[in-house]
């Protein structure tokens, strides 16, 4: 399966020990991130990860533009709910394109791990019917 990653700065961190404690189950899939977020991920896992640009160059629409050609399959999108102005744009736009196309959409770490370990058990199996 793809994963879509992001995270805002303040979630950077997280999103690598999120990354680093479920690096059994991420590196059994293709990871595609956000500049920053995938460089910081590669450097905590040791996984490979598919680089966009950075989110505020583009990467967030590059990703966007990967769930509008269904080739994402889940997303995780660790967001600051405290800086909401400036980051608004890309969050609704992500949000908007998930629920368009029923994708599987986590934007905390409580819904990203019910949603990592759901991968794994193959919950996200009926996914593959619609590639
Ligand atoms: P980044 O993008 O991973 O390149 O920092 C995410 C964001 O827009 O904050």
């Amino acid at each position: 399966m793809n994963i879509g990653l992001v995270a805002h700065d303040s979630k950077k961190k997280l999103m690598q020990n999120f990354c680093i404690a479920y690096r059994g189950i991420l590196s059994k899939n293709d990871l595609f991130a956000t500049g920053t977020t995938g460089r910081l991920v590669e450097e905590a896992t040791n996984l490979t990860v598919h680089k966009y640009l950075s989110g505020h160059l583009g990467g967030t629409q590059q990703l966007g533009a990967q769930i509008e050609h269904n080739q994402i399959d889940l997303v995780i999108f660790l967001r600051d709910p405290l800086t909401q102005k400036s980051h608004e744009p890309d969050v609704n736009s992500i949000v908007r394109l998930c629920d368009a196309h029923n994708i599987p959409l986590a934007t905390n770490l409580a819904t990203a791990e019910l949603l990592i370990m759901s991968l794994d058990r193959g919950d996200l199996e009926w996914r593959e019917m619609y590639k």
